[in-house]
């Protein structure tokens, strides 16, 4: 019998992993890191709310995480209007395998951690405890746990089985790799209202082109071509894709879209819907509702650890609530014409 069965080890599972003390804690991820083994589409580019959350931690950064170039600008490209303008910015660009797998390093010892284990099935026993199924190495497994804890990410099993009438706005991003053959890699925001109301993005990371896009579910695939051949007559280099990715994303659009858990069941980051409406950043969010939770935790499972981990994240809530008052000048095409015209916070380029 665990005290805390964790699904899921991205920045939030790991995080919490590593802060809770003196708890039975078995931590089951459905990624390894062998080739092949990690699959999840990812700007990878740290925030300065992630920094600081790191910072919080005293934690520093292995360069080995980093990629190549660091970027200090974002072009943004509005295909509406034809607008481009630049905004600086201060993004730590990295390697999002490398940045999981450092993070899974700093797991205490004492945690069981098993890695290549799907989650496939939870279900809550009479004495309200919980047994777990997971397949791993082609054998199903059981565990018994005395609290389930959902770090899995948007697409989260944990909510799907506990709060399945829970709807939180989602869309389905598309990721592609292209060898890098611009002349001076870039990193760029592209609106185009004709495929998405959210965005799309592109980054250069040792030597590979980026393109990526978050797009209602419906023709994601003929949004994601169509917007490459748009993109193509600005001068973005695509070439044969290396490699493709997609996966749902989250993208809060009202307070009630935040699930936190109940009886026993928490979800910590983008599971509880913890990520920035506005630029889709989610990797703070994680650390920090994962060290949110870890505070909130007794030796014994008790409905107070609910009522404190609701308080504990209403300023991440409240943060990420705010954000929507900023998405009209981002989304709302005649508003962000205005922002754009006007030139506000930008900067100029000197070639
Ligand atoms: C295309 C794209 C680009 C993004 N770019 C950025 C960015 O540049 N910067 C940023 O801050 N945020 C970005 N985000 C958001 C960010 O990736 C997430 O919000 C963040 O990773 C959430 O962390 P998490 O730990 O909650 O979940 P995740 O990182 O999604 O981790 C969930 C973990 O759960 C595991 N898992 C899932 N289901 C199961 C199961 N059934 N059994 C076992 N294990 C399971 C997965 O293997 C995974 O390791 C981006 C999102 C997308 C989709």
């Amino acid at each position: 019998m665990f005290d805390v069965l964790i699904v899921g080890l991205g920045p939030a599972g790991s995080t919490l992993a590593r802060l809770l003390n003196g708890q039975k804690v078995l931590c089951l991820d459905k990624k390894t890191f062998q080739q092949g083994g990690f699959a999840k589409p990812c700007g990878g580019l740290l925030a300065p709310d992630a920094q600081k959350a790191l910072a919080r931690f005293d934690l520093t950064l292995p360069k080995s995480v980093l990629v190549d170039p660091q970027l200090f600008a974002v072009r943004t490209l509005d295909l509406a209007t034809g607008l481009t303008r630049h905004y600086q910015r201060f993004y730590i660009n990295m390697d999002r395998q490398k940045f999981d797998r450092w993070l899974q390093t700093l797991i205490p010892a004492g945690v069981q951690v098993e890695n290549g284990a799907q989650v496939t099935h939870l279900a809550r026993r009479e004495d309200g405890f919980f047994d777990v199924t997971y397949r791993q190495n082609g054998q199903e497994k059981t565990a018994t746990a005395k609290r389930i804890v959902g770090a899995d990410g948007a697409d989260s099993l944990v909510r799907r089985t506990f709060f399945a009438r829970h709807k939180v706005r989602s869309y389905v991003a598309v990721q592609q790799w292209f060898k890098e053959t611009h002349k001076s890699p870039f990193y760029s925001c592209i609106f185009d209202p004709q495929e998405t109301d959210c965005y799309s993005w592109s980054v250069s990371k040792d030597g590979y082109f980026i393109f990526g896009g978050a797009y209602p579910a419906a023709q994601c695939r003929a949004r994601f071509e169509r917007q490459k051949q748009k993109l193509a007559k600005c001068g973005f280099q695509f070439g044969p894709a290396l490699k493709t990715e997609a996966c749902r994303v989250l993208r809060p659009s009202g307070w009630k879209e935040f699930c936190l858990g109940e009886k026993g069941v928490f979800l910590i980051g983008e599971a509880a819907g913890f990520i920035s409406p506005s630029s889709l950043e989610g990797i703070s969010s994680a650390l920090i509702s994962a060290q949110k939770l870890a505070a909130v935790l007794e030796p014994n499972p008790s409905p107070r650890e609910h009522r404190r981990y609701a308080r504990a994240t209403l300023a991440l809530r409240l943060k990420l609530w705010g954000k929507l008052f900023k998405c009209p000048f981002m989304y709302q095409p005649f508003l962000r014409k205005l922002v754009m015209q006007s030139g506000l916070a930008s900067i100029s380029i000197i070639s």
